[in-house]
Order: structure tokens, then sequence, then C-alpha cells
């Protein structure tokens, strides 16, 4: 199932255009407000794989601009640093012993097709694959993790680079959370229609050339691992998104460094879920 934000209501892609509205089709047992099937997530799932009469009114055509963010007001948004070897490598830190938590703060999110302004000449890329949390808990276990995903969506943790590392200490969540700095989308992707949950390719291009690619069953701490140890230490909500961590490539750690500017078409993709691509804006 995909499950898409379309101008604020929440709706089932079921063609390259073609989604239905969840309000509509569900007589508003469900929506329009897209957490409000993330608030209910079991009973969504019931009713969303129960068969049932197609409804011509439900049907919507869109364009993928039309598609904001699927996940728009999570109440935490997770995101994880160093999370592939070979980043951890080329950003010169070894992989830690627990996963480097920050937060994006949550105005930062936007829609697939954002376009973004640039603060400053050093911002840079980093494409993640983002879970959404459907059931939430304290101390949830590995083996029990995926239960409580509702899906992936594939997202950018935009940096702006000089902010973040300009002081004695890195300052991560500031610097990742201006205006637009959260892309995600096109669609949040429920695990049971993804090729393989753990493994999935994952890649980003820079105006047509790759600058990023690996897969996700690269990650240190995979999904089921990071939603043990942060539900270990926070309570998850219903809506809450993990930024899983950035595969190598990253502009920062690049001889010489490139960074984003108004030239670039920066496209993000996840093998399964979709693409999402972002122009920019100044500086
Ligand atoms: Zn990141």
């Amino acid at each position: 199932m995909r499950i898409a934000n379309l101008g604020g209501r929440a709706a089932l892609v079921t063609g390259v255009d073609r989604a239905l509205d969840v309000a509509e089709l569900s007589d508003g047992a469900f929506g329009p407000d897209p957490h409000s099937l993330l608030d209910d997530w079991a009973a969504f799932l019931a009713w969303a794989t129960a068969p049932r009469e197609q409804s011509a009114d439900a049907l919507r055509s869109f364009r993928l601009e039309d598609l904001g963010p699927p996940v728009p007001r999570p109440r935490q948004v997770f995101a994880v640093g160093i999370n592939y070897t070979e980043h951890a490598h080329e950003a010169g830190y070894p992989p830690d012993a627990m996963p480097v938590t920050f937060t994006k703060f949550p105005s930062c999110l936007a829609g697939p097709r954002a376009q973004v302004v640039l603060p400053t000449a050093t911002v840079d890329w980093e494409v993640e694959a983002v879970a959404a949390i459907g059931i939430g808990g304290r101390d949830i276990e590995r083996a029990a993790a995926w239960d409580h995903v509702a899906g992936l969506t594939v997202g950018q943790d935009l940096s702006e680079r000089t902010g973040q590392l300009v002081g004695a200490k890195p300052q991560f969540g500031l610097a990742k959370s201006h205006a637009g700095f959260g892309p995600t989308g096109p669609w949040l992707v429920t695990p049971d229609e993804l090729p393989d949950r753990d493994d999935l390719a994952i890649s980003c291009a820079l105006s047509g050339e790759v600058v990023q690619e690996s897969r996700t069953s690269m990650l240190v701490y995979d999904v089921p691992e990071l939603i043990a140890r942060l539900s270990a230490v926070c309570e998850l909500f219903a809506g809450d998104l993990v930024f899983t961590g950035t595969p190598a490539g990253v502009g920062n750690a690049r001889d010489p460094k490139r960074f984003l500017t108004s030239d670039d078409t920066l496209t993000s993709t996840i093998e399964g879920i979709g693409t999402i691509t972002q122009s920019f804006v100044g500086p």
C-alpha cells in the first residue's frame, strides 16, 4: 500500500497519477488528515486490506507537485548519523556503540517536489530511508520492531555544513532544520509491499550524476535495531519519523568539496518506494 498526502488529505496511490481519497472511500472513518491513519494504524490496516467496493467518487488524479510530506506533523523526528560504515570513514568518525541520534525539527519537513532556499553556499545532500512509526511504545523488542513501522519513505537530510561544523562541537539539529531541509515522499510504502524491507537500493544523483549509491542492508544499525534502541530511551508515538542515516558520497567529504547550487537538481531514489526531486534557489 502506498499512502500519499494529496493537498493535506490522505490518499491511497493506485497508479502513477491516480489515488483514492481515504476519507471519501471510508465514509469518514479514516482521514482526511494523514495522521488520523497513523493514530489508528491497526484499525486502518484492517480496513484498508479488507475487500471493498471501488468508489468512483473517491478517485483523484494528481501530479507529483501536488503531494505534501506523507507524514506532515510528526511529534518526534529522530535522525541518525554515521550509520553506514563507508560514510563513517568519509566523515572521519568511527561507528559508535550507540546510534548517533539527533533531531530534525519538524518544521523543516517538505513534500517530494519542494524547491529549497539555500541559506548559504555550503548546503549538502544526504539521501536517507525514513521510517514512519505506526504503533508507538516503549522498550520495543528488535524482533517485533517492524510491526511498529507503518511504512518507509524517501528523505533528504539536507545539511548546512558551515553552521554544523563552525563551533567546537558539531551542531546537528539546527544545521539540518532550515526551511525545506527535510523533503520526504513521494509516499509512504507499507513494509509488506517492499521487495525486501531490509535490503533496498538507495541512491542520490546531482543533475544526473550519481553521487550516493548503496543498499539499506549496509546500515550499521538497521531499522529494527534503531527502533529497539530509540524506544529504550524515548517513547515512540504514531507518526514519529526516523531518518536512518546516509551512505557515503556527501559533498562535504569530496575533494574538492561540492555543495548544492541553484543550478542543481537533486534526485533521491529508494527501490520499491520512488524518487523525490529538489531544485534550489540562492544563496
Ligand atoms: Zn543524515
